[in-house]
């Protein structure tokens, strides 16, 4: 273990080096230790046109993982994938009247074409439910047509003012899904289930903790009947909307003519709902699990689950190198993902810092000695614990180590969620709450838009959402002192 010693000493001589200090402490400023982060382990960076950015190589293969889980739990619930124009014609928007109200302030114009001015603009999507709408008009026939599950993997336009990387940028990634019914229920029930497919994706995969429940009417989205969301804690107390499911109604099917013979030989309109999550949620499982040395990565959205870094001394080439390139290929074919870092241009103490520092889970470090005594010695990026391994075995207990892993990051996250909140009786302490540590706020709402609106002025706070099971628990509104709907979740929001 001799070498070892000596190369952890050069971990520690580079922690406090150039490398690692360039990422400014999470206690220190927030917000400048999420853009260091980002740029640092090359997730994204910005582009020459201004609220654009480029997704670099590591953070596009965490986009390609949250995809594919995604994507698995589309199709096993009977949807499928299919891809509409970016361009839409201005007429189109204008159709539905609160989506248009909503999106008009967000949307960008095309005008010209070649050296021609449009007879009529388009915009870009800002989302798709009037071009998708239009084309079920056009498909829908028959009850026996219903229903239609449709998911679309693209890019979207919101111009805005303010962006930062993942969480809001004038274009960016996402899925959004637009299924159309037969009945309110089936419409329901999709809304739902859709909602559930994004909690469990979410805890699962991202070990990100959410809130699942319903926006209120100033926060839903436009021309919904009614919107769904779940909601994250982010490591600096502020919400985070993970993703949001839409019950439409019949809004959008009236304004497109969505319409199908029943089974009773009459004319009526479908029940649609849509549902989107976005490249935001890589800025979410940044800001859920990252430290002070950066990334931290659960296992299942990581590009490489474990870095190999040869210990190069001696004839390592020869000793070292070949056992390293086995447990790799072994790895790899139990399913793995493995970076084997056998470049010479670098020490293994720089190795580790910058692993560390882009959030890899599990860190492997092979030398000479470890051959010796048969056994190799793990590094977990979640704990920092260093574990002395046997070589006998090694595959089965690193495929549990990641498990344990997501695991752990899941629990972490679950009780900085449930430590940051708070549940108040009184506005009194909703004020204080939300001026001393921050995090989401229990108190009972009457439902009135005039009371969350004086409640966001006052303290910056918005309504989350109110979640499942919390209705009709009793209680006042914190603000008026009314009879209460349901406990709404209060925070200061992304
Ligand atoms: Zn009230």
């Amino acid at each position: 273990m001799a070498e070892q010693q000596i190369d952890k000493k050069t971990t520690e001589a580079d922690k406090k080096g150039a490398l690692v200090t360039e990422i400014t402490p999470q206690s220190e400023d927030f917000s400048r230790w999420y853009l260091d982060v980002v740029r640092r382990a090359e997730l994204a960076d910005y582009s020459p046109v201004k609220g654009f950015m480029v997704i670099r190589p590591y953070g596009y293969a965490i986009w390609e993982l949250i995809q594919q889980g995604l994507d698995r739990r589309f199709k096993e619930t009977g949807h499928v994938n299919a891809y509409f124009p970016l361009l839409i014609p201005q007429s189109l928007l204008m159709r539905e009247a609160e989506h248009v109200e909503g999106f008009a302030p967000q949307v960008a114009w095309v005008t010209r074409g070649g050296d021609e001015d449009l007879e009529e603009p388009l915009i870009v999507r800002p989302t798709s439910e009037v071009i998708i709408g239009t084309m079920y008009a056009k498909w829908l026939q028959s009850w026996r047509d219903l229903p239609i599950l449709i998911n679309q993997w693209c890019n979207v336009v919101r111009w805005e003012k303010v962006t930062r990387p993942f969480l809001r940028t004038t274009e960016f990634l996402w899925q959004e899904g637009h299924t159309a019914h037969e009945t309110e229920e089936e419409a329901q029930a999709e809304t739902l289930r859709i909602l559930g497919l994004y909690k469990d994706f979410c805890e699962n995969d991202l070990a990100m903790p959410v809130i699942d429940g319903q926006k209120s009417e100033s926060e839903k989205f436009a021309g919904a009947s009614r919107t769904y969301s779940i909601e994250a804690l982010m490591g600096d107390g502020r919400a985070l909307q993970a993703g949001t499911s839409h019950n439409l109604g019949q809004n959008f099917a009236k304004a497109f003519e969505i319409q199908f013979q029943g089974r009773d030989k009459t004319l009526q309109h479908a029940w649609t709902t849509s549902w989107g999550v976005s490249t935001r949620l890589i800025g979410g499982a940044i800001m859920t699990h990252g430290d002070d040395s950066g990334l931290i990565l659960p296992p299942k959205v990581a590009p490489y689950q474990v870095v190999i870094v040869p210990i190069a001394r001696g004839n390592w080439q020869e000793t070292v190198l070949p056992k390293a390139k086995a447990i790799q290929a072994d790895l790899v074919q139990h399913g793995v993902r493995v970076m084997l870092d056998d470049r010479e241009a670098y020490t293994p103490g720089w190795k580790f810092a910058e692993w560390e520092m882009r959030g890899i889970p599990l860190r492997l470090e092979i030398g000479p000695k470890d051959i010796e005594k048969s056994q190799v010695l793990l590094a977990r990026r979640d704990t920092r614990e260093k574990l002395p391994t046997p070589m006998d075995g090694l595959t089965s207990r690193i495929v549990s180590l990641l498990v344990e892993i997501q695991a752990g990051l899941f629990a972490r996250a679950v009780r900085f969620r449930d430590d940051h909140t708070t549940r108040v009786s009184s506005y009194e302490e909703f004020k204080d709450a939300m001026e001393g540590r921050p995090g989401f706020v229990i108190a009972g709402w009457c439902g009135s838009a005039e009371c969350e609106a004086q409640i966001k002025a006052e303290t910056q706070a918005t309504l989350r959402n109110i979640p499942f099971g919390s209705e009709n628990r009793g209680g006042t509104c914190v603000k008026c002192g009314g009879q209460s709907i349901g406990d709404a979740w209060f925070a200061k929001a992304y």
